[in-house]
This record gives C-alpha cells, structure tokens and sequence, in this order.
C-alpha cells in the first residue's frame, strides 16, 4: 500500500507537469535539458534528519528523472542535516536557518551547507543593509535550505510546477534542484558560482518574504527577486540583493 500511495503522489506530480501549467517559481522556463551529469561525491553517511514532513518526497523506489540525471544514488526521500553550526552574520536581527540535502542527490550535506553559508555571508546579500543577520543550525532553523533530487522537488513544490528543473520556497523550506545546483541553466549567462549565489539569494528572499520584482528599465541591473533565468527584459544579470556600485 505504501508503494501504490508513493506511486500515485509521483503520478499526480507528473500530471501536474503534463498539463503545462507553468506555476514554477524561479528560474527558467520548463524546456527540456540533456544532460548527462553524475551527482558528484560519495552517498553521506549522516544520520537521517527526523524533521522530514510526513507525506513530502518520502519514496523508496527509483522515480524517473526528467532532466537526465542518473538517480538515485541513495535514497529517495532521506534528508541529511548538514548538523553543523555557522557562525552569526550580519547584524540585524538574526534569522536561523538550518541546511539539509536528500541522500539521494549524493551530495555532502556539509559542503552544500557551507556554499550556502558563505554565499548569504557575503557583503552584497540580504545582510547589506542591517535588516536581517543569519545564523546556520545543526537543525531547526526558522527556515531550511534542501538540496533535492528533481522528482523530489517537484513533489515538496506542489502545487507549484517546478517540472523537474526548477527550484522553489514551501513554506519555511527552500527547496533547490539538484540538476541547476550543478550545472546551472543555459538561460542563465553568467557563471555557474553566480548561478548559484542568485538561486539561493532568491529563494531565501521569498523565505524573507520578498515578492517578485520588475525589470526598473534597460540596462540597469536585475533585482535579485526578478525570476531572471525567464527573461531579463533589458536589464543586466545579477545575482545579490545589495550588488553595490
Ligand atoms: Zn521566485
């Protein structure tokens, strides 16, 4: 019984991603994108994080993948807490937030948590201008930061169509793709270290509670919570709420 409900959870999420609806939150429009990647590293031999969401991404079985990545390399479903602590950036009031990756994207939990860390530590993030400070937890933050495979962002993303590229916010969970975590998107111009900055700037920025933005006129930089990999319409690529001069 539990395969047929995991079975049927995939299949609602697939049909959601065949009728088209292009609810996705961020990033680029659902095109197709071969790819033949391999989730890099070994599988984490963390213990299991307990805070996983009944009925969200819990799967035992292989599901397809729809951006070519060979998965899974460890279980579908399973989250590893980064289980570190940060150190407390900024100097507004501080906003915890925790980082976990799902065992099967083959990612170490720790080296993710510290990509994000450095990347909401830097003087042109959300802490630029006093109104927030981050502190990273072992678990139990104010919000979390998930590294997931495709077919298990798609299924936290619900109703959201993510359509197995696309990343997103639930929630308190900041959900990014493992696909554009590693190889970033070809609507996206600039590099992949930028790539990544504005992906989790963003999300994290919804987490803030920060809606979308415009493009403020040709030529000028994107806001940061403009959805760019959809289309710049004349502004300039960037990945930092606080760019600076
Ligand atoms: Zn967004």
């Amino acid at each position: 019984m539990a395969v047929a409900g995991v079975l049927t959870l995939l299949a609602v999420a697939y049909l959601v991603v065949d009728l088209g609806a292009d609810a996705g939150d961020d990033d680029a429009v659902a095109e197709a994108e071969p790819q033949a990647q391999e989730a890099a590293g070994a599988v984490a031999t963390t213990t299991p994080s307990s805070s996983v969401p009944s009925g969200r991404g819990v799967s035992t079985v292989a599901a397809p993948d729809r951006a070519g990545v060979t998965l899974p390399v460890g279980p579908v479903g399973e989250f590893l807490p980064a289980a570190t602590s940060g150190g407390t950036v900024g100097t507004g009031p501080v906003r915890t937030y925790d980082v976990e990756v799902e065992a099967a994207t083959g990612v170490d939990p720790v080296g993710f948590a510290g990509a994000v860390e450095a990347i909401l530590a830097d003087p042109r993030s959300w802490i630029a201008d006093g109104s927030v400070a981050f502190q990273r937890v072992p678990e139990g933050g104010s919000f979390t930061v998930t590294l997931a495979t495709p077919p298990t962002t798609d299924q936290i993303c619900l109703p959201l169509n993510t359509a197995g590229i696309l990343s997103c916010r639930e929630g308190d969970r900041v959900i990014i793709n493992l696909t554009r975590w590693l190889e970033g998107t070809t609507d996206w111009d600039g590099s992949l270290e930028d790539y990544r900055a504005m992906v989790i700037n963003h999300e994290v920025g919804h987490a803030l509670g920060h809606g979308h933005l415009g493009c403020p006129g040709p030529g000028q930089l994107a806001p940061v919570m403009m959805q760019q990999t959809k289309g710049l319409d004349g502004c300039v690529g960037n990945p930092w709420p606080f760019p600076g001069p």
